[in-house]
């Protein structure tokens, strides 16, 4: 694991937010069920019937290691992560019919650096990169697709390979 010093600070995690630290592991199951969660917590992955990261961690300054409650192991480059960030500015949106481009705008540092990630609600991660861009929301559904590990690459090569024949 390469130098992360800016993700060497403890833990910080707390209700309303459930901040987490990318750069140490956690357990999401356990940040559920914490006993200071006041009654309007909006955490509540355990009751969900989807599939769940229940640990997310950089496994090196390029790369996102996701760990699955169904016990695969995700990895995803931030850049694949970055360049398909969900949010209107960058994927452009569709208002009343007419479809707006996004706003193609220069590389600033940091592009590719994820310095945080933030469980929103019960359903996504919001990533945080070097740039100042915070808008994305990545569910766990997209997340699970942005997929890069063998296994995931194998599968959809293999979909694709169908769809075109
Ligand atoms: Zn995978
Ligand atoms: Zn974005």
């Amino acid at each position: 694991m390469g130098p992360l010093a800016q993700f060497g600070r403890a833990p910080q995690w707390h209700c309303g937010g459930h901040r987490f630290d990318p750069g140490t592991v956690h357990d999401i199951r356990k940040l559920s069920s914490h006993k200071d969660n006041p009654p309007d917590c909006p955490f509540s992955l355990c009751k969900l019937d989807i599939m769940t990261p229940t640990q997310i961690k950089l496994a090196n300054p390029q790369t996102l290691f996701v760990l699955w409650d169904d016990g695969h192991q995700g990895s995803t480059s931030l850049r694949t992560l970055r360049d398909n960030c969900p949010c209107a500015g960058c994927q452009g949106e569709t208002v009343l019919l007419k479809s707006y481009l996004p706003v193609i705008q220069p590389e600033q540092p940091g592009k590719y650096k994820l310095v945080g990630a933030e469980v929103v609600g019960s359903y996504a991660v919001g990533m945080s990169w070097g740039d100042g861009h915070r808008t994305g929301i990545y569910t766990f559904e997209r997340l699970r697709l942005l997929c890069e590990c063998a296994e995931c690459l194998a599968k959809k090569s293999k979909a694709s390979s169908a769809s075109s024949a």
